[in-house]
């Protein structure tokens, strides 16, 4: 099916369409560069072949990549963009050969929704480091279309079965959309480096990303230590499963933990100081960045040398993870804290962001958008 003429309209205000022949129109909002705001826009999805998901889209999480890829902060987005990969909502249409979903479940799409499956790392469930090229689910190339895919802020999205997840029915929807990204970037993590009784785990960040990584380290048993750059999030770290908090510009809160760390998780966004962190870290321990500053953060090797040190690297979960995450927060009853918002404010969303200002992740009713 590739190959589709793809058209793509950009209209003065924010409204055009990306269309090819056969799709269905789908309302969405979307970056038609790197500068202009987020506007409504309408997209073409293919209709659900044998082995498709269909789902109407209930709440869309807002992940803070999707305001480096919006605004081009990372140096490959491609326009128009309809970003958002924390997608929630009711199955309302099957291809005859899907087994796992029926009209009326709750169904959720993460960051990936095709890869090779056939490479090495797709046989081990890891589809995200496909070497034959995972399909992420905005701003990836579209096998079916032949132009890019776009992502939740749409009304509906048709998703392969095979990465399409279930989500425990006792969850609450809205707040369990963030899940799918936060939620799997901070358990893969976590669970990789053993984060559990025993060890002292620092989470760097107070946003989506840190509240769930601050959850997560807690619901697996360890010492769990946030460090914030905000005075404000002090009580809420705490409330949220921190046992200490450390306001991370305060040179001697931080030298109180020298070398005492097994792991530390940092999920910032934009410049900071790593030795700070690394010299918190014990004889092998590790610090895993799971933030994607879109500069380079300069490392002392000294910060490394002594007394051995580890620096890392997480992407997202594969789809075996991430349902195993899903299934951890049903049986544990854990969600995000969330603000829902309508469609028409992602552009104040993206700004409140930037100022650490969001108690902890932005969810988009997606009613607002069909309204
Ligand atoms: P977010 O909600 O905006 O949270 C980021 C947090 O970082 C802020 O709340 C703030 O926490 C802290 N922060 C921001 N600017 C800072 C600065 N200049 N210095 C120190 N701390 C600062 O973002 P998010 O959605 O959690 O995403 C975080 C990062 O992870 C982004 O770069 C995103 O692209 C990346 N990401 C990576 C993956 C992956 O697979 N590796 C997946 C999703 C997202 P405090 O107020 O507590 O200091
Ligand atoms: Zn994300
Ligand atoms: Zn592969």
């Amino acid at each position: 099916m590739t190959g589709h003429a793809k058209r793509a309209e950009a209209r003065g205000g924010g409204v055009g369409a990306a269309t090819y022949a056969g799709g269905m129109s789908i309302k969405s909002f979307a970056a038609l560069s790197a500068t202009s705001p987020l506007g409504p826009f309408t997209i073409s999805r293919r209709e659900p072949l044998a082995r498709d998901v269909e789902i109407d889209i209930l709440y869309c999480g807002v992940c803070h990549s999707d305001i480096h890829f919006a605004r081009n902060e990372w140096g490959f987005s491609q326009y128009p963009m309809v970003p958002g990969h924390e997608i929630l909502g009711r199955v309302t249409r099957v291809g005859k050969d899907v087994r796992r979903f029926k009209a009326g479940d709750v169904a959720a799409v993460g960051c990936l929704v095709d890869s090779c499956r056939t490479c090495a790392c797709c046989v081990k469930g890891e589809e995200q480091f496909c070497t034959g090229g995972a399909v992420f689910t905005y701003n990836g190339p579209d096998k079916h279309s032949g132009g890019m895919t776009f992502g939740g802020y749409s009304e509906r999205i048709v998703c392969d079965e095979a990465f399409t997840l279930k989500v425990p029915t006792n969850l609450d929807p809205a707040r369990a959309a963030p899940l799918l990204c936060a939620g799997i970037t901070t358990y893969s993590p976590l669970r990789r480096w053993g984060a559990g009784k025993g060890k002292k785990v620092g989470v760097v960040g107070l946003g989506g990303l840190g509240h769930m990584g601050v959850k997560f380290a807690r619901a697996f048993g360890a010492h769990t230590v946030l460090f914030t750059t905000s005075e404000s999030k002090i009580a809420d770290g705490k409330r949220l499963g921190a046992d200490e908090v450390v306001i991370s510009k305060n040179a001697d809160a931080m030298a109180k933990h020298s070398m005492s760390f097994d792991m530390i998780l940092d999920t910032v966004s934009a410049d900071h100081d790593l030795n700070a962190y690394l010299g918190l870290l014990k004889l092998d321990g590790s610090m895993v960045l799971v933030g994607a500053p879109p500069s380079p953060q300069p490392v002392s090797a000294f910060s490394l040398l002594m007394p051995r040190r580890h620096l890392s690297g997480s992407l997202i979960g594969g789809i075996r993870e991430t349902q195993e995450m899903l299934d951890f927060c049903g049986t544990h009853n854990v969600v995000c804290d969330i603000e829902l918002i309508r469609m028409q404010q992602i552009n104040e969303a993206y700004e409140r962001m930037l100022r650490s200002d969001v108690k902890y992740r932005f969810v988009i009713d997606m009613a607002s958008l069909k309204g």
